[in-house]
């Protein structure tokens, strides 16, 4: 891989105190090897003129299986998608089906500057859904965690399920001693256990400690949805038994009180907010903000590509916007005017890129656009209509940009996206494959009994209403 020199942008390095800086960006095999102005050097030349050079967004919770599923859960409540969702699409997948979700999922976050992603798992219906579901990862040249999932799927068309009760486990141990053997590789073994609210204490921690036998890079767990919170105090209970720990990632966490997130900081642990689907599904305010200020180390995610787009702008313009509201709010009820508004802007993107990367562990490597780092770069164009002018590049990125505006992006030093186009993706012949896999689960979807299923699950949520 030969030296590449990004010259003439707009960089916006999320590290430092300048939040832009005018430099050209030598890399070489795969690192950041200098961030200067005039940088002359034997390399080939990605002109970044008129354009924002940042480090690519991580994305720290997301199910990419469901890319084939977007748009059935636009009016969905947390309970629809447990219903339709975890007991219902699901169990129509096949192993193809976690392939193209996740090879297309990762290709689509690429394309829209994400250069990390946490995938967390729960397709995996039979074990070669999950070799499937990973290759579909490191297919895409995506720098990804792939947290393997134990929830139990119950597929109603005929697979190869193994018949031995342990195979989720011995499954999760053959694919971390083969396809994701490399710790340095892009893509790295996770876990997301079965569900850390819906398991026993007992049981929640004998997964983590499989987990972390298995030298997994993160363990991903659903936690603290609003009201859905079941009243199981998860992370009191792993503090109790001396669980929590750094690698652990917690999702959503709307409900935690301010104890439980001083418990996760002063463990280490960490927060994912996807405010997208805590605001439409009914878990609670987005804890991204509060969570900092309980200096937790935080990210964004998107969640659940099923309902919405699978770019990074969206959670940050949400959840950013939201708590100024939320905050201007508390001025209204008494009748001021806030004169300074806050959260800032950079604090949004700096939650989806180097936020993120703490979140996994991974900032000495990645979220920022600093010399040794790895070169995981998103390139944006100013040149639309829509970002014209742009004085203030972060303003630029977090409250107007598209991820059509995205011109370029590298992830470990390889361009992967390069004049607006995916390198070596044929879109309307993946398209063709992808759409009959997606008519294909449609096709089994519409054989359950709907209302059936959600009488068999209402009790487990005795929060609704
Ligand atoms: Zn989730």
């Amino acid at each position: 891989m030969g030296k590449i020199l990004i010259k003439d942008g707009r960089v916006v390095p999320v590290a430092g105190t300048a939040q832009e800086i005018k430099a050209d960006v030598l890399i070489d095999g795969g690192k950041i090897i200098a961030i200067a102005p005039d940088i002359n050097a034997d390399a080939e030349v990605i002109d970044a003129t008129d354009s924002i050079v940042m480090p690519g967004f991580v994305d720290t919770h997301r199910h990419v299986w469901q890319t084939q599923l977007r748009t059935v859960a636009t009016d969905w409540s947390l309970f629809d998608y447990f219903v339709e969702m975890r007991l219902g699409y699901s169990t129509f997948y096949t192993a193809e089906d976690a392939y193209l979700g996740n090879y297309v999922g990762a290709l689509e976050a690429l394309d829209a500057g994400i250069t990390t992603l946490v995938d967390h798992c729960h397709i995996l219906n039979t074990p070669e859904h999950a070799e499937e579901a990973a290759r579909g990862l490191q297919e895409s040249g995506m720098r990804a965690i792939f947290c393997y999932g134990t929830f139990a799927n119950a597929p109603r068309v005929p697979m190869d399920v193994p018949t031995d009760p342990n195979w989720r486990y011995a499954t999760a141990r053959a694919i971390r001693q083969g396809r994701l053997a490399d710790d340095k590789g892009l893509v790295r073994f996770g876990f997301a256990p079965f569900e850390a609210e819906a398991m026993s204490p007992d049981d929640l921690a004998a997964e983590i400690r499989v987990a972390r036998e298995l030298g997994a890079a993160v363990i991903s767990l659903h936690a603290a949805m609003g009201p859905y919170a079941s009243g199981i105090p998860v992370v009191e209970t792993l503090h109790k038994s001396g669980l929590l720990g750094p690698d652990l990632l917690f999702v959503h966490g709307a409900a935690f009180t301010d104890h439980e997130l001083k418990l996760i900081s002063d463990s280490g642990a960490a927060i994912s907010a996807t405010p997208e689907t805590e605001m439409q599904m009914g878990m609670g305010f987005p804890v991204a903000y509060r969570a900092q200020a309980h200096n937790v180390k935080t990210g964004l995610g998107i969640d659940i590509v099923s309902n919405y787009a699978g770019d990074m702008f969206m959670p940050m313009r949400l959840g950013l916007q939201a708590t100024r509201a939320l905050r201007n709010e508390e001025y209204g009820t008494r009748q001021r005017a806030p004169s300074i508004i806050t959260p800032k802007a950079f604090e949004a993107l700096r939650l989806a890129t180097l936020g993120g990367a703490e979140a996994i562990q991974m900032n000495k490597q990645i979220g920022s656009l600093e010399v040794g780092k790895a070169a995981d770069i998103a390139i944006i164009s100013t040149q639309a209509m829509h970002m014209t002018p742009s004085f203030d590049a972060v303003g630029a990125i977090v409250l107007n940009a598209r991820p059509t505006d995205i011109t370029t992006v590298l992830v470990n030093g390889r361009v992967v996206k390069r004049n607006g186009a995916l390198v070596g993706v044929d879109w309307p012949v993946l398209r063709k494959r992808f759409a009959a896999s997606a008519e294909r689960i449609m096709d089994g979807f519409k054989t359950v009994n709907v209302p059936e299923l959600a009488a068999f699950a209402r009790p487990i949520m005795p929060h609704l209403e």
